[in-house]
């Protein structure tokens, strides 16, 4: 048992980031059902070299493979607004930058859009712009952005020539996870602009982004090493990099995930997926 204050507040925090590492993987499952120690749960499923997973089934979005009608209780439609008829990311930027949809309209200082080529075979998605990025307009460019840039260096791509966003446009109070209704209100305008950019590829960057998209529970770890089809498009789920800031045992797994993302595009490059 500790026995002096310090001890006790050292104890305390450990608990918190071994807690919060467990909600970056599990999310509130943690508090519901046992989870693996974490040693257990950092295992690599998928090594770089071994041959790409098939794609897993999963919500069909703009008419793509697997038909609409498969899928079609999972496909909620776009809301009736001006919006959704932009026939270019600039114009659904100015048709939505004003959004007020939901409270974090309020709060925000900037809107958060996305950033990158229009034209990207590869999107990543992330969960919410933070103080940095709220400041900035543009997502991705704090502490967390600074390692997701070295983590696209490390495997050539230019920041330039993939696409950014996140899930949310607005940045959520005190950088706490989004909520339902937040996500309800955000969500169509991600689905305009992958419509729009039209990926090969989508990664999301940690668990929020990877259970929304997929409208999945599942732990980041089960999601993590796995092609899901995600409206006819290969989506693929890696940690967040503020998740490896505080635990950078998990850069590993990440850097496999990379290699593995980066062959994935290369194949698709080289094949006739490529846009031209
Ligand atoms: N975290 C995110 O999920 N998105 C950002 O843009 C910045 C930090």
């Amino acid at each position: 048992m500790p026995d002096t204050n310090n001890e006790l507040h050292q104890l305390l925090s450990d608990i918190q980031r071994v807690l919060l590492q467990q909600k970056e993987l599990s999310g509130d499952a943690l508090f519901l059902e046992p989870v693996a120690p974490p040693h257990e749960q950092e295992t690599t499923p998928m090594a770089p070299h071994k041959k790409l997973p098939p794609v897993e089934d999963g919500p069909d979005l703009f008419g793509l493979t697997p038909s609409p009608e498969a899928h079609a209780p999972h496909m909620p439609a776009y809301p009736a607004e001006d919006w959704v008829s932009a026939s270019s990311l600039s114009d659904l930027n100015a048709a939505i930058c004003r959004c007020v949809k939901c409270p974090l309209g309020q709060t925000r200082n900037k809107f958060v859009f996305g950033v990158g080529n229009s034209n990207a075979d590869i999107v990543l998605v992330g969960e919410a712009p933070g103080a940095d990025e709220d400041m900035q307009g543009e997502p991705f460019v704090g502490r967390a952005g600074q390692l997701l840039n070295k983590i696209l260096e490390a495997v050539h791509f230019k920041r330039d020539e993939v696409y950014i966003c996140n899930i949310l446009k607005c940045r959520p109070p005190n950088n706490r996870e989004p909520q339902s209704d937040e996500i309800d209100a955000c969500e169509p305008h991600l689905w305009k602009q992958l419509e729009l950019i039209k990926p090969k590829i989508i990664v999301c960057l940690g668990r929020v982004a990877a259970q929304t998209l997929l409208r999945s529970t599942d732990s980041l770890t089960n999601l993590r090493g796995k092609i899901h089809n995600y409206r006819g498009i290969k989506l693929v789920v890696t940690y967040h990099p503020a998740a490896l800031l505080r635990n950078p045992n998990w850069k590993k797994p990440t850097w496999e995930d990379v290699q593995w993302i980066r062959k994935m595009y290369d194949e698709m490059k080289a094949g006739s997926g490529a846009k031209t």
